[in-house]
C-alpha cells in the first residue's frame, strides 16, 4: 500500500505543474477559444491539418548534442522578462516547456489558448538565447473530479473529451496531426522533444493497454519528425518503482525495434524516494545496461522545508537536515554526477520557484510539502542558495569542458 502510495505521490507531482492554466483546457467554452484565437493573432494554415503531412524542409539537420542543466517551469506567468534575464546572467539557459493539446476542437481547426501562450514563450525564450526542451501533452491524468472530489480519469492536458476511444485508429491519427502541427509551427525554436509523461505510470496513461500507451507515444513522435525533420524524441521514465515495468518500457522504445533518440530518467531521491544524490549512479548505469542513447535528467529534485509535520517526505538524505543548504548541496552533488557521464546530455531541476499556496491542492492541508518548497527561487523570486549552487555547478563544468 505504501508503494502505491508513494508511485501516485510522485507521479503527481508534475500535473499541477504542468497545467498552469486549467481553465484553458477543461472549462473554456469553445466560444472563447475561438476569440482567443482572433485576438491573440496566431493564423493557422488549414494545409497543416488538411493535407496529411505536408513535407518540411526548410530546417538544418543537427546531431543530438549537450543541451546543458536547467529547469521545469509549469507556470509560464513566473518567467518574466526579469526572470529570464536573472537565469540567463547565471548560465543557466535551459528549460522544459509543457505543450498541451494544442487544439480546442476536435477538427483541429482552432488553436487552444494555451498553445498560442506556451509557443510565444518558447519563441522569447529562444530568442533569449535558451535551449528549450518542449514536452508534449500525456493521454490525461488520474486526479480528484473537483465538484464530486471522487478519483477519475480526466482529460487534464486538453484532448477533447470526444478523442477517448483508445482501441480505434482515430485517436491516433489526431495525436499525431497535433505532433506535426506543434513540431511544425515550432520548428525554428523547439527541436528537443518530450513526448507525453512518464508512460511507466498509469496516473498519466489511464485505462490503456501497453501497446496503446507505445501507440500513443509512436503516433507523437511520427507526428513531431514529419512536422520537424531535426525534432530529436524521448521519453521521461520514473525511476525505481517498478522495475520490471521500467525495463519492459526501455526495451519496447529503445531495443531493437525502438524508434527514440534519447531517453528521459525522474528521480526524487532523498524525499520521495529513497536514497540520495548517489543513487542517480546506479540508475544511469543500470539504463546504459539496456539502452544506447543518450541521457536526458528530465525531473530531478530534492525540497527544503526545514519541517514537515505530515511526513510528506518519508525518506531522508542521510546525514543532511533538510533546509535550503541542504538543497544547495544535493544541486551541486546531483550535476557533478550528471556530468561525469558523457552519455547524459542535460538535466531538468523540478523546479524554478517555490509555490506557497496556502493549503496543498492535492489534500487540501496547510502543513502538506508535497508542492511548496522544491524552487531554485523562493516565493517572492529571490534567490535560493540552490540557485546560486546550480549557477556555479554549471560555470565549473563549463570552464572544465573549455579547459
Ligand atoms: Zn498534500
Amino acid at each position: 500500500m505504501k508503494k502505491i502510495l508513494l508511485l501516485l505521490t510522485v507521479a503527481l507531482l508534475f500535473v499541477s505543474c504542468a497545467n498552469p492554466f486549467p481553465g484553458d483546457v477543461t472549462t473554456e467554452p469553445l466560444s472563447e477559444s475561438n476569440t482567443a484565437r482572433a485576438t491573440n493573432g496566431e493564423t493557422m494554415d488549414t494545409e497543416d491539418t488538411t493535407t496529411k503531412h505536408a513535407p518540411v524542409t526548410d530546417v538544418d539537420i543537427t546531431e543530438i548534442g549537450n543541451i546543458g542543466f536547467g529547469f521545469t517551469e509549469g507556470n509560464f506567468a513566473n518567467l518574466t522578462d526579469e526572470i529570464i534575464r536573472k537565469f540567463s546572467e547565471a548560465g543557466i539557459k535551459t528549460v522544459r516547456i509543457v505543450f498541451l493539446y494544442p487544439f480546442s476542437d476536435v477538427e483541429g481547426t482552432t488553436l487552444s489558448q494555451n498553445f498560442s501562450k506556451a509557443r510565444a514563450l518558447a519563441i522569447k525564450l529562444y530568442n533569449s538565447g535558451f535551449t528549450v526542451l518542449g514536452q508534449t501533452f500525456w493521454p490525461g491524468g488520474w486526479g480528484a473530479n473537483a465538484s464530486t472530489g471522487e478519483r477519475e480519469w480526466l482529460n487534464i492536458t486538453g484532448i477533447p473529451k470526444a478523442l477517448s476511444d483508445y482501441s480505434g485508429d482515430l485517436y491516433y491519427e489526431k495525436m499525431e496531426d497535433a505532433c506535426y502541427y506543434m513540431a511544425k509551427s515550432l520548428r525554428k525554436y523547439v527541436s528537443y522533444w518530450l513526448v507525453s509523461n512518464e508512460p511507466n505510470v498509469s496516473v498519466y496513461t489511464g485505462p490503456m493497454t501497453d501497446a496503446q500507451i507505445i501507440r500513443f507515444i509512436r503516433s507523437c513522435t511520427e507526428g513531431l519528425k514529419a512536422g520537424n525533420p531535426n525534432a530529436k524524441c524521448g521519453v521521461n521514465l520514473l525511476s525505481r518503482v517498478d522495475q520490471a515495468r521500467f525495463n519492459f518500457y526501455l526495451r519496447q522504445l529503445y531495443g531493437k525495434n525502438g524508434f527514440l533518440d534519447w531517453v528521459g530518467l525522474d528521480g526524487y531521491f532523498g524525499s520521495l524516494q529513497a536514497g540520495g544524490p548517489e543513487t542517480w549512479n546506479s540508475v544511469i548505469t543500470d539504463c546504459l545496461k539496456i539502452v544506447t542513447v543518450p541521457i536526458i535528467i528530465t525531473e530531478w529534485s530534492y525540497p527544503s522545508p526545514e519541517t514537515d509535520p505530515l511526513n510528506t517526505f518519508p525518506n531522508q538524505w542521510s546525514g543532511h537536515e533538510r533546509g535550503v543548504e541542504s538543497q544547495a548541496e544535493y544541486v551541486a552533488e546531483c550535476v557533478s554526477i550528471f556530468a561525469s557521464y558523457p552519455e547524459v546530455i542535460g538535466a531538468f531541476w523540478y523546479q524554478m520557484a517555490d509555490a506557497h499556496t496556502g493549503v496543498c491542492w492535492e489534500c487540501g492541508q496547510a502543513d502538506c510539502r508535497l508542492y511548496s518548497d522544491w524552487g531554485l527561487l523562493y516565493t517572492d523570486k529571490t534567490e535560493k542558495p540552490a540557485f546560486f549552487a546550480l549557477s556555479e555547478a554549471i560555470k565549473k563544468i563549463t570552464a572544465e569542458n573549455n579547459g
